[in-house]
């Protein structure tokens, strides 16, 4: 029931909690690198938030851009995270990634990742490369599987860690196998890759309390466990104060608002692809071309909390079965999208002024025939909203990532409040803090989980570059 294959040790090499992106990456590292692997994942099931990802990375210098002709490089990559963190991100994290996110990329492609890069028209950079969700952690996960260094056990949670009392060093873990509690020795090291903690309301009480009723997406067993565990050894914390929402919770049936028990409404981002949001005015209120976290907050503001996304035809035929985030066509059969033949038809299903919303997205279209939208500046994805059936779904604010966490220097290394390394402990993936800085830019977890990843396990495994 526990493990996949062979016996449960109770001592290895290099011990890692949480089978994500990140997860599986340190995993196969630390094999790569020769050690003996014990990889545990508190759910029954592998992946955690990676696994129901949109599947979106961010890589530069790729084959996908090549052919594409996208002229990109590392300092405008580093720009671009930059400006979305607004400097606040950590330079030895934002260092690390920009050195080893290209091997990562050729990582993944080794163990059969496939990408597609999302183009966006000029001037932007395309850099978004798509894989499908869930697509990446399968093909890890058969990696994981035929890996003789690595035994993967599921429904079971890293609890404690544990010092060695002679050298300080991080020497082993308590781990709920079931409902039985055994300690593991790790002895070259322990990478925490449990995720965020979306799923946690108590840590959200603390972080973000407006958030802390938010609809939970992520991961089902992210409930801040690492975090908790790195903190007991007293591993420093950074970006916490950034914890914010993603803006696109499908709202089904507004406004006759139906909420069936336990339902989890999908998140939809047809504004990141051409669409565009109106209040409940019928209005515009912000630059859609920013990220899904940039908009939470000024969404919430919005009357009701709501921003009806509205596209066309155009983008519905785009619709991708593959990535949740944009598969507008199950979303209008489950009753998140409803569409209309003109856009005043759209406003009276919504319970909006239809003249307001004619003149909004008239005028829209008349900017962007020009080029410009000289309200909110918008460059991203400046499209007309011009073949009907058109479509309009109400959102509002929903929690999938927490992207601040505890503290690591740029080999991965988790440290202390005081900038020493907690010997033999390492973290990568949404739990580590400082990357992102006090925003996000889009595509960037996955992509940086997975760098972070392979970098923690090559390094727990004893093999610094
Ligand atoms: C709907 C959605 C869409 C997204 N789309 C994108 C996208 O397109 N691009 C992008 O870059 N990012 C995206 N993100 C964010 C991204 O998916 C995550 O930030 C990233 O997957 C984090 O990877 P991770 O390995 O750190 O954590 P996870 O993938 O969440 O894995 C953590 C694992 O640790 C396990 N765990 C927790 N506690 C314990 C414990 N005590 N012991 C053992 N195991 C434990 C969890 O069960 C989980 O399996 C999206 C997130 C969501 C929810």
């Amino acid at each position: 029931m526990l493990r996949e294959k062979g016996a449960l040790p109770n001592q290895t090499d290099v011990l890692v909690f949480g089978s994500g992106i990140a997860g599986h990456c340190a995993a196969l590292a630390a094999a790569d690198a020769g050690a003996d692997v014990l990889l545990l994942e508190k759910a029954s099931q592998p992946g955690g938030s990676s696994a129901i990802a949109g599947g979106a990375f961010v890589f530069s210098g790729t084959d996908e851009q090549e052919s594409a002709g996208q002229k990109d490089s590392l300092e405008a990559l580093r720009r671009d995270l930059l400006q979305s963190g607004k400097n606040k991100n950590k330079p030895e994290l934002v260092d690390r990634f920009l050195k080893s996110q290209l091997d990562t990329y050729r990582f993944l492609k080794k163990f059969g990742v496939k990408f597609e890069l999302h183009i966006v028209p000029e001037p932007g950079v395309s850099r978004a490369h798509v894989t499908g969700t869930g697509k990446a952690i399968t093909a890890l996960h058969m990696a994981v599987q035929t890996e003789p260094r690595i035994t993967y056990a599921s429904r079971s949670a890293g609890v404690r860690l544990s010092r060695s009392s002679e050298t300080g060093r991080v020497d082993g873990a308590s781990a709920m196998f079931g409902d039985r509690e055994t300690f593991i020795r790790a002895k070259s090291g322990i990478v925490l890759a449990t995720g965020g903690f979306s799923r946690s309301r108590e840590l959200l009480q603390i972080y973000a309390p407006e958030l802390a009723d938010a609809v939970k997406h992520g991961g089902t067993a992210n409930t801040g466990d690492g975090l908790m565990m790195a903190t007991d050894l007293g591993a420093g914390h950074a970006d916490l104060g950034y914890v914010s929402g993603s803006f696109g919770g499908g709202i089904r049936n507004y406004p006759d608002i139906q909420r069936k028990a336990g339902e989890i409404p999908p998140l939809l981002f047809s504004f990141l692809e051409g669409g565009i949001m109106v209040n409940k005015h019928g209005v515009r209120f912000v630059n859609e071309g920013q990220s899904y976290k940039a908009l939470s907050n000024i969404g919430m503001a919005q009357p009701e909390g709501i921003g009806f996304q509205i596209f066309d035809d155009r983008l519905m035929q785009r619709s991708h079965e593959d990535t949740s985030v944009n598969n507008y066509k199950e979303a209008v059969l489950a009753g998140y999208i409803q569409s209309g033949e003109t856009i005043g038809e759209l406003a009276t299903l919504m319970d909006i002024d239809p003249i307001i919303l004619e003149d909004t997205v008239a005028s829209y279209n008349r900017n962007v025939a020009q080029g410009l939208d000289p309200q909110f500046g918008r460059e991203a994805n400046l499209v007309p909203i011009d073949q009907a059936p058109y479509y309009i779904a109400a959102t509002g604010n929903a929690i999938t990532s927490t992207y601040g966490g505890i503290t690591t220097d740029g080999n991965m290394a988790v440290v202390d409040w005081f900038g020493e390394a907690i010997e033999g402990l390492f973290a990568a993936g949404e739990i580590v803090g400082g990357f992102h800085g006090a925003g996000y830019y889009s595509a960037s977890s996955l992509s940086s989980s997975a760098t972070f990843g392979q970098v923690a396990g090559r390094h727990a495994a004893g093999h610094f570059d």
